[in-house]
């Protein structure tokens, strides 16, 4: 046994959670729209008239300026501010968002920013001296987990031999990975951008529904999917599924921290052991991770790896939210089989 190395840990998740992998099963997905045009339209003034002293009328009524801290928060501001609002994203789109540093740019975009949308529960641990540089009074945040029910360790979490800290105390942050929390983070948002730019309330109100309803269709497809499975035990690489398995009766039974560079003998061990004692069938990575290492793994214990998404990295489009989450249900129902 190893020490557990147990700092309080704020965000540092970084590799442990890329190299991740997961043995799992879930998924889900949804869609959304953007809509609507807000363009102020700007009348061609005669030069004539211009000289007078009639102010000039019409100028482009600026947009309001958003920043979201990472992928799924700018799918979720954007499906809902469509092109009413300026949405910027911080962390960029294939970068990992748990090691993340803060940039020039992002002080800039925070600066100029009206309103910041935030998952919070600690996924963003570079913002709080982020906005602090930015010395932006003005600034209206918005908390998008405002009100969520938040889990801790749902299992136990066997950290790895090289001491990186995957814990999350007992606020875990993967809240958007439930269909049914990411409804309430998209009300959140919506609230929010009501707050900061009222002229524009039946705007995101109808984007927001329209998002909502595809949620909720999700759930809905997960529910009707994933009874077929009760039960369904997994282990996981990444402790970002405790949510959508709490949601929908999957049984998470450990977290498996693997670093991903420089797998060790001991941390091998370690996922062996985990994966004989709970009888898992199972192995999930991450997309983007480097699976070498996961796949003689499971080539060794005879089980298949499979990929789970934990939508921390890909596209912008506010749809692929829907896309991984319903790709993530088809490797879920296949798996728990
Ligand atoms: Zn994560």
């Amino acid at each position: 046994m190893f020490p557990t190395q147990k700092k309080p840990v704020k965000f540092k998740l970084p590799k442990a959670i890329l190299s991740t992998i997961a043995f799992l099963l879930l998924s889900v997905s949804a869609g959304c729209s953007e809509s609507n045009q807000n363009k102020a339209t700007i009348p061609e003034t005669p030069q004539a008239q211009e000289a007078n002293s009639t102010p000039k009328p019409t100028q482009e009524v600026a947009k309001t300026r958003v920043v979201a801290t990472f992928l799924p928060m700018y799918w979720f501001t954007k499906a809902v501010a469509g092109d009413t609002a300026n949405v910027d994203i911080l962390v960029p789109p294939e970068t990992e968002v748990h090691d993340y540093q803060a940039t020039p740019q992002n002080v800039k975009a925070i600066a100029n920013a009206s309103v910041l949308v935030k998952n919070g529960l600690g996924m963003e641990g570079f913002l709080d001296g982020t906005v602090k540089s930015a010395s932006n009074a003005k600034l209206t945040r918005i908390d998008a987990s405002k009100g969520i029910e938040t889990v801790g360790e749902i299992s136990p979490v066997e950290h790895t031999a090289s001491g990186h800290d995957h814990d999350h105390g007992d606020k875990n942050p993967h809240v958007w990975l439930d269909p049914v929390l990411a409804k309430q983070q998209v009300s959140n948002i919506r609230d929010g951008l009501i707050a900061a730019d009222p002229a524009n309330k039946a705007i995101y109100e109808a984007n927001a529904s329209a998002y909502i309803k595809q949620l909720e269709d999700l759930d809905k497809e997960f529910q009707q999917t994933l009874q077929k499975t009760p039960n369904c035990t997994f282990i996981t690489f990444h402790d970002a599924f405790p949510y959508l398995a709490k949601r929908y009766n999957l049984k998470q039974v450990a977290v498996v921290e693997i670093p991903e560079d420089q797998l060790s003998p001991k941390d091998v061990q370690k996922a062996v052991n985990a994966v004989k004692k709970y009888q898992v069938k199972t192995l999930f990575s991450e997309p983007g991770v480097d699976n070498k290492l996961l796949t003689s793994l499971s080539k060794d214990l005879n089980l298949t790896l499979n990929e789970l998404d934990p939508l921390e990295r890909g596209s912008t489009d506010s749809q692929q939210y829907f896309r991984a989450m319903r790709s993530n249900l088809k490797t879920l129902s296949n798996a728990c089989k």
